[in-house]
């Protein structure tokens, strides 16, 4: 008999994608837009030769890669099949059935998944109107049954990143005993100057853990490498916790291949970050009023109408991905996209 918890498991819904043939730009899943780098590309190929063998199981080269270029020791990153792999080993190796999970909602929507096929029970405190995290309800929310409060920043599909300030007085108010996890997915878009700074606040807090991924600004969504940073005897839990073998050597030659081409994918960054600023500016300019967004996507909280808007932008070309009853979430894309979208968006308004 499957376990009473699946028959009540969200599903997880990945971004439509663009039938084939179809003149159609997918921005619904974050996804980078570019394509590999050709040194990656080699870095891959000359990984295939070896796919008869296991891979190193603790991705050694380049986990002691990511500690170099975080300052952090080698014990201290765990590395998974994508970050969302990684937050569910932490979730085995805190929490016990039961425990409480505090998380903000809405918000990546792997999250109540994740908790509850650890046993754990996902206690959800709503975004603010604004796109916000509201963290003074989610450290509200603790209480003696809480393991583990996660922090999306910025938080996915809303947009805006959680401030330094206010992530200290969050801090501050969380019991020590209590994981905090700072999902950090979309760090290398943050350009909001007040924005958190992980990394210190994970060196001055003992109950921190970090998860970033090389998904997004990396752009290796489709090879699944992620880690999370932690003490290191928090980080030995999680990697006791780990599917072994999780990360494949395809996926880790190309990870190490990236971190060496790091700053020509910053580049690319720093593209779609301008890019961002068209999408925004374009949309406030014809009258929506969206959330700041510090990530590769922006948040159109249309409500129920969430379906219908997609549905209208789809027709124009550009494949996004509406949240039923709360809002529809564009990644930012190729520049002809962006055009695309302002164009349906504009239609849309003028119904
Ligand atoms: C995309 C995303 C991840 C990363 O997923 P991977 O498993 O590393 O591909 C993690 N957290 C959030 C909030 C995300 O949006």
């Amino acid at each position: 008999m499957l376990r009473r918890a699946l028959a009540e498991l969200p599903a997880y819904v990945p971004g439509a994608r663009s039938p084939v043939g179809a003149a159609a730009f997918k921005l619904s899943s974050n996804e980078n837009p570019f394509p590999p780098l050709p040194s990656v590309m080699a870095a891959i190929a000359d990984a295939a030769v070896d796919v008869n063998r296991y891979p190193d199981m603790y991705a050694t080269e380049l986990t002691e890669a990511v500690a170099q270029q975080l300052g952090v020791p080698a014990e201290s990153v765990v590395m998974g099949c994508g970050s969302v792999a990684v937050l569910g080993h932490v979730l085995t190796a805190f929490c016990e059935a039961g425990d409480e999970v505090v998380l903000p909602w809405r918000s990546f929507e792997a999250y109540p998944i994740a908790v509850t096929l650890a046993g754990a029970v996902a206690v959800p405190v709503p975004v603010a109107d604004d796109g916000r995290l509201d963290l003074p309800a989610l450290a509200a929310a603790v209480t003696d049954r809480t393991r583990v409060v996660l922090v999306c920043t910025p938080n996915n599909p809303t947009g805006p990143a959680v401030r330094a300030d206010e992530l200290e007085t969050f801090l501050d108010a969380v019991p020590e005993h209590v994981l905090v996890v700072l999902d950090e997915a979309y760090v290398e878009f943050v350009r909001d100057p007040q924005g958190a700074d992980g990394l210190a606040v994970f060196e001055a807090r003992r109950n921190v853990v970090l998860l970033r991924t090389f998904s997004k600004a990396y752009g290796l969504a489709g090879l699944r490498v992620g880690y999370a940073v932690a003490r290191p005897r928090p980080a030995a839990g999680i990697r006791a916790a780990s599917t072994p073998f999780g990360v494949s050597h395809v996926a880790q030659l190309a990870a190490l291949a990236s971190l060496r081409a790091r700053d020509e994918l910053l580049a690319r960054v720093e593209s779609i970050v301008k890019e961002r600023a068209r999408m925004l500016d374009g949309l406030r300019a014809q009258g929506w009023t969206v959330p700041d967004s510090q990530a590769n996507f922006v948040w159109l909280p249309v409500g129920d109408q969430a379906s219908a808007l997609a549905e209208r932008c789809s027709r124009a070309g550009v494949v996004v991905r509406p949240f039923a009853g709360d809002g529809v979430r564009v990644s930012v894309g190729e520049r002809e996209a962006t055009d695309l979208l302002l164009g349906a968006t504009a239609e849309w308004l003028a119904r």
